[in-house]
């Protein structure tokens, strides 16, 4: 479903991602583990470009991302067709990034309405749905800053649901949350794998990760430095880098 090839990136001569290759298959859940800086965030963003590869491809169920492929060259698309791309390919973020002016159930129509051309009416029961998804059926009206942090990032979820992604990328969705509000976002995704839907998620939940994850990444100075099945790397990690990270977190 995903397929990451030799990703390099850099931000002046600050090398990023040196080298990234990546598998994820439909349906499957893919934990990115690693220190601050070691580029979990800009792969996540170049899936998506965001930022652009300065080489490598990405590609998402079968769709090459920013490019087209002509003979053995890669050409960029229009800013439209990017954007078209994005729109099946949902991300949340840390802070939640709801649009403080819009309703609960305004932040969720907004995108299908004006980026898919959804009739209104079929998008809000649409909308309505995921609230209930999410369990926050009775918040329809209330504006962001009236929700508390995990139930704002429940909502950014349901926004994110509301494209019909095929893949859905999560950074650190629970790092700006109290505690007590950490479980009950992590529910959401929790639900969602179950359901079988193909994910990445950068986070330190190292439980969830554990739990949820069918494969663990550990990243490290812009290199997959490990991968495997979360009872492998998290317990019986071969890397002295991958140990010392965890022996940090745990
Ligand atoms: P964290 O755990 O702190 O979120 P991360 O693993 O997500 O870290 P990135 O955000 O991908 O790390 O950043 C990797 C490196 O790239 C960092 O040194 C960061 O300062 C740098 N970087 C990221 N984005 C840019 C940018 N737009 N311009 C310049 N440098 C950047
Ligand atoms: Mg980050």
């Amino acid at each position: 479903m995903v397929e990451v090839r030799s990703v390099h990136k850099s931000f002046g001569s600050l090398q990023v991602l040196r080298g990234i290759d990546l598998d994820v298959r439909a349906g499957e859940v893919t934990v990115v583990l690693g220190p601050s800086g070691s580029g979990k965030s800009t792969l996540l963003r170049t899936i998506n470009h965001l930022e652009k590869v300065d080489s490598g491809w990405v590609s998402v169920d079968g769709t090459l991302i920013g490019y087209r492929r002509s003979g053995d060259k890669l050409y960029e698309l229009p800013e439209r067709e990017v954007l078209r791309q994005r729109t099946r390919i949902g991300f949340v973020f840390q802070n939640f990034n709801l649009f403080p002016h819009l309703t609960v159930l305004d932040n969720i129509v907004e995108a299908p309405v004006s980026a898919l051309g959804r009739p209104r009416k079929e998008a809000v029961a649409a909308a309505e749905k995921l609230l209930a998804r999410v369990g926050l059926a009775d918040k329809a009206t209330a504006y962001p800053k009236q929700l508390s942090g995990g139930q704002q990032q429940r909502v950014a979820i349901a926004r994110a649901l509301a494209l019909e992604p095929k893949l859905l990328l999560f950074d650190e969705p629970t790092s700006a949350l109290d505690p007590e509000l950490v479980g009950e976002v992590l529910d959401v995704i929790k639900d969602l794998a179950a359901q079988g839907t193909t994910m990445i998620v950068v986070t330190h939940e190292i439980g969830f990760a554990r739990e949820v994850a069918d494969t663990v990444v550990f990243m490290d100075d812009g290199r997959i430095v490990e991968q495997g099945p979360p009872g492998e790397v998290l317990d019986h990690p071969r890397e002295e880098r991958t140990r010392a990270f965890l022996s940090k977190v745990l």
